[in-house]
């Protein structure tokens, strides 16, 4: 056949609700009439999860492993709510933390720009990509509520036996305490992904934390930053002409704000998961967003930054039409499509992901759009629904092909 063929299989990982009624929508409209897909399947709808006592999202995890790119639709977290509405046999944890885990990655957030949807900060006219820590600090914290009076101390126990001890607070009354960590080992495979990722994407990369303030526990994220830098990435730093750049967390922010944006913004666990939704809803919409899980050995996994858009699959199981943007999902699959032809040295595919991402931006800036994007968008608009916006992009792809 005329379609573009594949060399390794992606790793696919289908989802829920009304993201999982997109995602066959975009293989039958964008991707099947032009590429022989190759895929190995996994299944991490909520039912499929359950019935196989999660194994289906390690076994998805897995396979990212031995192949190196997969792409993933959104995927319930089910809460109480949902244990019931599924009838599951336990309340099973978050896929993508699983999958977090299980390649040790971290995940950059990136918004899809396009002309018509300026954003909030006028001076942004490139993409702003957050790459947040997702381990420790005060996600992984202990916690203590104080209620008399007292003192609290810090000890670290060695395994030698030899304790170290800081007086953390005398308390003369009622207060709060916690105690928090992190490893060396994640720090710099945190540092490690984001320097790759620079590479890749030959932005600059910044990074930030409180430094003068938490001169351990802050400075230590500088300094293993600096030292993986200087042992593994300066070299390759200046030959892509791109600069690696720390400052404090309170000038990163004033510095960002003024910026025009084009770099990518290493972020502690906390400020990570702040930033990454400043720079969501300034740059226009969820709906909008990219995500990717790169881990330091170099495997991605490529999603759409939002959820399962809930509601809109409520309205879809009436036999209602919905206006769900598609674009995230779409582009999980391009940022999934390219990698793999990066990989695989096969350049037609590159630049179908390449076409297809033109074709949706241009479609967008012709006025044509789902209903979130209808209110941010400036001058002519014509509101249509997912399959008839997948549609229009299918038009000006085939014009391009
Ligand atoms: P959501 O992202 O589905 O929706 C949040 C809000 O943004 C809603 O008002 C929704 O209408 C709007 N929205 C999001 N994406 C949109 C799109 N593509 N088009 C139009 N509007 C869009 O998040 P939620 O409502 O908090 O969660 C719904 C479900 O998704 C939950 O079960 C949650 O566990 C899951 N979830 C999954 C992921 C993931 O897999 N990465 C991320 C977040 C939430």
């Amino acid at each position: 056949s005329g379609k573009i063929q594949m060399k390794t299989p992606l790793v696919e990982m289908d989802g829920d609700e009304m993201t999982r009624i997109i995602w066959q929508q975009i293989k039958d409209i964008l991707l099947n009439p032009y590429i022989e897909l190759k895929t190995e399947y996994y299944d991490l709808g909520l039912q499929k999860r359950d019935e196989t006592n999660d194994q289906i999202t390690v076994d998805a995890a897995e396979a990212t492993k031995k192949y190196g790119v997969a792409v993933k639709c959104a995927t319930i977290t089910p809460n109480a709510q949902r244990v019931e509405e599924y009838n599951l046999k336990q309340m099973w944890k978050s896929p993508n933390g699983t999958i977090r885990a299980i390649l040790d990655g971290t995940v950059f957030r990136s918004p899809i720009i396009v002309k018509n949807i300026k954003p909030f900060v006028k001076t942004w006219d490139k993409p702003i990509t957050i790459a947040r820590h997702a381990y420790g600090d005060v996600y992984r914290d202990v916690e203590m509520r104080i209620k008399a009076k007292g003192k609290a101390e810090l000890i670290f126990t060695a395994e030698d036996g030899e304790t170290y001890k800081e007086v953390i607070h005398q308390f003369a009354g009622p207060g709060v305490l916690l105690g928090m960590h992190n490893l060396d080992k994640s720090i710099e495979s945190f540092a490690r992904a984001c320097f790759n990722y620079a590479l890749d994407s030959k932005q600059d990369l910044w990074f930030a934390t409180k430094d003068t303030i938490s001169k351990k526990y802050d400075h230590t994220f500088k300094d293993i930053f600096q030292e993986v830098f200087e042992q593994e990435y300066q070299e390759k730093f200046a030959a892509a002409g791109i600069e690696y750049f720390y400052t404090l967390i309170d000038d990163a922010v004033a510095r960002i704000i003024r910026s025009s944006g084009g770099m990518i913004w290493a972020c502690k666990n906390y400020d990570g998961d702040v930033m990454s939704d400043m720079v969501a809803t300034a740059f226009g919409s969820l709906a909008m967003m990219t995500s990717v899980l790169v881990s330091p050995e170099g495997f991605y996994e490529y999603e759409a930054a939002h959820g399962t858009v809930t509601r809109h699959y409520y309205q879809h199981l009436k036999g209602q039409e919905t206006s769900t943007n598609p674009v995230a999902t779409v582009f999980a699959w391009t940022g999934a499509l390219r990698k793999r032809g990066e990989l695989d040295q096969l350049p037609k595919l590159m630049e179908f992901a390449e076409r297809l991402e033109k074709a949706t931006l241009t479609a967008i800036e012709e006025g044509i759009m789902t209903k979130d994007l209808a209110t941010l968008a400036e001058g002519e608009k014509q509101v249509v629904n997912t399959r008839q916006f997948l549609e229009e992009i299918k038009v000006r792809l085939s014009k391009t092909l």
